[in-house]
């Protein structure tokens, strides 16, 4: 049985006193860790007091990127060790506006995910398809490639741990979600692919999200698809009553 996992995503927003009034806002609503791991992925700049507001909940915290190596002549990167000696669970990396806007590559996401587990968290793999692929019915092929890249030299019980996050880009902020059977289509192709490189066993423990327009009116049904364990949400994250619709999915 795999954990659902509902991780918000807020990007670029919100700002340390925000973040701390947004966790209040949770207070005793929460659902328990042992059915539902809530989490919250944050700017750098508010991870701090996210951490400290969450002290004692069942939130957790991720990290929106995180650089491959720990310490060094990086200007401006965030050291992955670090955000494990803060406190931090998860790390997305190789979102799609990582990709786009600031030029990671497949090679670059596979070192994070690596410099992710070595300090002994957890990475939320992003992967998807742009429109144009998948008219040109290449979306399957793409997702496969992603994901196959972003493992490479991954050990078995590290892919286990892993969290892969399904975000065709198409419908990311657009307000425009994929059907729940387009969603399973391609989060089954992830499995499948984390199955022909490892095997049944390990494809059988990762948690695959979906994303893109995730949203309290469409959570129920996403969530009910066989190969959905999760949800990357952006928009639907950023206030208290929403998010809590979304973690509470169950009830
Ligand atoms: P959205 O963003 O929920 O606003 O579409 C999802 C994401 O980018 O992770």
């Amino acid at each position: 049985m795999r954990k659902p996992i509902i991780a918000g995503n807020w990007k670029m927003n919100k700002n340390p006193k925000e973040t701390v009034e947004f966790v209040a806002g949770l207070k005793g609503k929460l659902p328990s860790f042992k059915d539902v791991e809530s989490v919250i992925a944050a700017p750098a700049v508010d991870l701090q007091a996210l951490l400290d507001a969450a002290k004692g909940t069942d939130l957790k915290v991720a990290a929106e990127n995180a650089y491959f190596e720990n310490e060094g002549a990086f200007t401006g990167e965030t050291s992955p060790k670090v955000l494990s000696e803060m406190g931090v669970d998860y790390v997305v990396i190789g979102h799609s506006e990582r990709r786009e806007y600031f030029g990671e590559t497949d090679d670059d996401i596979n070192k994070k995910a690596h410099a992710v587990f070595n300090n002994g968290m957890v990475p939320i793999i992003c992967c998807g398809e742009t429109l144009e692929q998948r008219q040109a019915g290449e979306a399957e092929s793409w997702v496969e490639g992603q994901v196959s890249a972003a493992l490479r030299g991954l050990s078995v019980e590290q892919v286990s741990l892993a969290v892969i996050a399904y975000e065709p880009i198409w419908a990311i902020g657009t307000g425009e979600t994929a059907t729940s059977d387009q969603a399973q289509e391609i989060c089954a192709v992830v499995r499948r692919t984390v199955a022909k490189l490892y095997d049944q066993t390990v494809a059988d423990k990762v948690r695959i999200q979906y994303g893109g327009s995730v949203k309290p009116g469409n959570v129920v049904e996403l969530m009910g698809k066989d190969d959905i364990d999760g949800g990357l949400v952006g928009g639907a994250s950023m206030e208290p009553a929403s998010y809590l619709d979304l973690v509470n999915f169950k009830a």
